[in-house]
């Protein structure tokens, strides 16, 4: 049920970090809690400050901000607990998405959280979440591996050590390497079930899916496929079927007229070469 809050930076003896997510193109894509922590907390801490003027003038947020990005984020960890003992609220932001995901501030939560200051999620848009909710590939389970490696072999390294994974496979892309992305894909995995979400809640929105093969055609065949922000999603590994011969099945059958399954099972295994599980399945399946 949803709860409506007054104000979320009431004062207090010490201050808050809070974690905001902005949109991921769309500018309109930001609750309006969102904008009024932004608008209440004494300072912003933005991936890329010149970046964020734009949310920060749309929405008429004067608050002042300063810049935390990969290469200073350990020296900001003191300017902010410093801040936060003042009893000052701060709001981390990145340039797109929930920040940490894919992008700074995992050292600045875990410090903070460490030091036992308050730290308040503000949620809101996700590359990986919006993608997978239109993706129409399993969500009930899925797996974030976030950005591939630059270079083909680390590419192909990460598909084979996650070929074998059962659950949706969610990847960041950039645009210049994504047909190569794909073709490694194909190379390792086979021809899985695909979804590309490409500059998703902007302009040229476009989400392919298909099998490997498909994609790579169309994404060649078509230079503006190739463009813009991506999240790649790859179907799981299916169960592979085991096959059991009429041999096995004949010694399965003679063999649980004596035997609970998980012994006929184990016996029938040692004779015919077949996995136990598979055996041990076939029982269940044929029971009575
Ligand atoms: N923190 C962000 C989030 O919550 O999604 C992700 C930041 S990460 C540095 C940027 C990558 O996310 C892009 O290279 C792309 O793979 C993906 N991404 C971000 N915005 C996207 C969009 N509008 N459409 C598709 N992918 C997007």
């Amino acid at each position: 049920m949803a709860e409506f809050a007054q104000s979320d930076t009431a004062s207090a003896q010490l201050g808050t970090l809070y974690i905001v997510a902005t949109p991921i193109g769309n500018i309109e894509d930001i609750s309006a809690r969102a904008i009024r922590v932004l608008k209440e907390v004494d300072l912003i801490c933005a991936e890329d400050t010149r970046h964020s003027q734009r949310l920060m003038q749309h929405y008429q947020i004067g608050t002042p901000m300063m810049s935390l990005h990969e290469h200073n984020e350990m020296g900001r960890i003191e300017q902010v607990s410093a801040l936060v003992k003042q009893a000052k609220n701060i709001a981390l932001i990145s340039d797109a998405g929930t920040p940490l995901i894919s992008d700074p501030g995992f050292k600045l939560v875990r410090e903070i959280r460490k030091q036992g200051f308050r730290i308040s999620p503000i949620p809101g848009p996700s590359a990986i979440i919006t993608a997978l909710s239109v993706a129409g590939l399993a969500t009930d389970s899925f797996s974030f591996w976030g950005f591939l490696p630059a270079k083909s072999s680390g590419r192909k390294q990460v598909f084979t050590d996650l070929s074998q994974h059962k659950e949706t496979l969610v990847f960041y892309e950039s645009s210049h390497r994504i047909l190569d992305c794909l073709k490694d894909l194909k190379e390792i995995m086979g021809d899985r079930e695909l979804v590309i979400a490409r500059e998703l809640t902007k302009t040229f929105e476009t989400v392919l899916s298909g099998t490997a093969s498909s994609l790579i055609e169309k994404v060649a065949g078509d230079l503006d496929q190739q463009k813009g922000e991506f999240v790649l999603m790859v179907s799981g590994a299916e169960d592979k079927v085991v096959e059991i011969d009429l041999a096995t099945e004949k010694l399965m059958l003679a063999l649980l007229e004596e035997l609970p399954p998980n012994k006929a099972a184990k016996i029938a295994a040692q004779v015919s070469g077949v996995k136990k599980k598979a055996l041990y399945q076939w029982a269940l399946d044929h029971k009575g």
